[in-house]
């Protein structure tokens, strides 16, 4: 088992993290993760600003079409980009 996730990790399952949806023991490893991690940190704050329309946008589910996916994708990508600086 992993506790601790990779930053990779941690913005793939932000969102989840956010609106509790994640089992406890990933939660966990996120939350320990924020603490010791200032860019991902950061994105959490950045997600939690977010108006609600991106936020609709980041609960794509898994069985989401393309199109959605590659939205998805991109905002992901997006904000890493931002975070780089
Ligand atoms: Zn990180």
């Amino acid at each position: 088992m992993n506790l601790m996730p990779s930053c990779k990790d941690v913005r793939e399952n932000l969102t989840e993290y956010m609106e509790g949806k994640l089992p406890l023991s990933r939660r966990m490893g996120i939350r320990i993760h924020l603490m010791m991690c200032k860019v991902c940190d950061g994105l959490l704050h950045t997600l939690q600003t977010l108006p609600t329309f991106a936020k609709e946008v980041l609960r794509a589910p898994a069985e989401a079409p393309a199109e959605a996916k590659e939205t998805y994708d991109r905002f992901l990508k997006n904000i890493r980009e931002t975070s780089k600086s």
